[in-house]
């Protein structure tokens, strides 16, 4: 009776100690995760940044000029939330037939471009 309850206990300790590892590690690989999400951002930033840079010395277009550009592109979701994020939905490939995700610029089954899609 004593042993069989020491024995449940060790078993439960056992489990515990597990899913704590268990959920340090999700955690660690969220961390991972968040933090190549940040530099990809920074990256990308930068891109940005200095291609307005240059379009700016080039006289290409104005800061302010660019940033009118950026609003209607915000608006064109139909949003005005400092984001670009249009409402996709699945789509057929006008070459293979097959259906493609969401998010796919070219189809997956056969690379054909899929219509509307947008690069960025
Ligand atoms: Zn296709």
């Amino acid at each position: 009776m004593y042993y069989g309850w020491v024995h449940n206990s060790y078993g439960a300790a056992r489990q515990a100690a597990h899913a704590a590892t268990d959920a340090e590690s999700s955690a660690r690989r969220a961390e991972n995760a968040m933090a190549r999400l940040e530099d990809a951002i920074e990256r990308q930033t930068l891109i940005i940044r200095s291609l307005l840079e240059v379009c700016s010395r080039k006289g290409v277009f104005t800061e302010d000029e660019f940033r009118e550009i950026v609003t209607e592109v915000d608006l064109s979701d139909g949003r005005l939330d400092g984001k670009y994020k249009p409402q996709l939905g699945p789509q057929q490939c006008a070459n293979c037939g097959k259906t493609n995700g969401k998010r796919a610029v070219t189809c997956m089954y056969c690379g054909n471009p899929l219509d509307g899609r947008e690069l960025v």
